[in-house]
């Protein structure tokens, strides 16, 4: 059995990625935070190959409950695959945003991060391979106005990506980024679609699958020699 974790799986790009995971033959963890129903059908949708995994990862003693739950159920095995995918957005001007909005999405990006990882990253560098995806944004590479905490977030998760690709490397532990521009999922509900796709040059928003097709070959064998990278998808918008 091959273990992968996906923070978000419950729905939008985690959950392309969990069936997409599932395709290549793991047995899917699908973390989410409070969408029970939804997480339940993703489990469905990879035929039951996996479990749900219930925390927030922005809650580190959760987090920790968690996986060394899961790490004592299965002694022998490990989680070869981590993708960092759960995300939140609260946007406003940074004049009018209140510290709540800031720290939450920093708390979820960042933390989150941190605390999946810190608890995965021995195992993988035990057994000597491992592949850990995060997903960033458009966001974290150009910064978008009304968002100045989640381009903070998604910037300082490009930023951990690099660092720690280069402290794991010779472990045969990958770390990269993907950086989505608009996607069809319910974080985009609410965005003027008609007009944003003026800007974009495939003239049109991605799909959830389209960003796990990229995730997939990241996390695969493949992509051995590949490491501390963000790579856009984006439909052409940023450049
Ligand atoms: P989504 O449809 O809103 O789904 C968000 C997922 O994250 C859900 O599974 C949700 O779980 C989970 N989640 C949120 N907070 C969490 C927490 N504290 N702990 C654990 N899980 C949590 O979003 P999406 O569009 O698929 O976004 C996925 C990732 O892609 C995010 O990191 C987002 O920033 C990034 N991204 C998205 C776009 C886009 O255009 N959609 C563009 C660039 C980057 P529940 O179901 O339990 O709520």
């Amino acid at each position: 059995m091959k273990y992968a974790l996906v923070t978000g799986g419950s729905r939008g790009i985690g959950r392309a990625v969990c069936q997409k995971l599932h395709q290549m033959g793991y047995e899917v963890l699908i973390n989410y935070v409070s969408n029970q129903a939804a997480a339940e059908e993703t489990l469905a949708l990879i035929g039951g190959h996996g479990e749900l995994m219930q925390f927030d990862v922005a809650d580190e003693a959760a987090v920790t409950a968690a996986l060394d739950g899961w790490k004592a159920a299965h002694p022998e095995e490990y989680i070869e695959v981590l993708v960092n995918n759960a995300g939140i957005r609260r946007d406003n001007l940074l004049i009018w945003m209140e510290h709540a909005d800031w720290k939450a999405v920093l708390d979820t990006t960042l933390d989150g991060f941190y605390h999946v990882t810190h608890v995965l990253l021995q195992p993988m560098l035990l057994h000597k391979y491992g592949r850990i995806v995060n997903v960033t944004s458009l966001s974290g590479i150009k910064g978008l106005p009304g968002q100045t905490n989640y381009s903070a977030a998604k910037g300082g998760l490009i930023a951990a990506t690099k660092a720690l690709a280069q402290e794991v490397a010779r472990k045969k532990v990958t770390v990269n980024a993907v950086a989505p521009g608009f996607i069809h999922t319910d974080m985009v509900e609410g965005l003027d679609e008609a007009s944003l796709k003026k800007d974009i040059p495939a003239a049109r928003f991605g799909n959830p699958e389209e960003v796990a097709a990229l995730v997939g070959f990241l996390a695969s064998p493949d992509a051995s020699y590949i490491t501390g990278e963000v790579i856009s998808i984006n439909g052409g918008l940023y450049t």
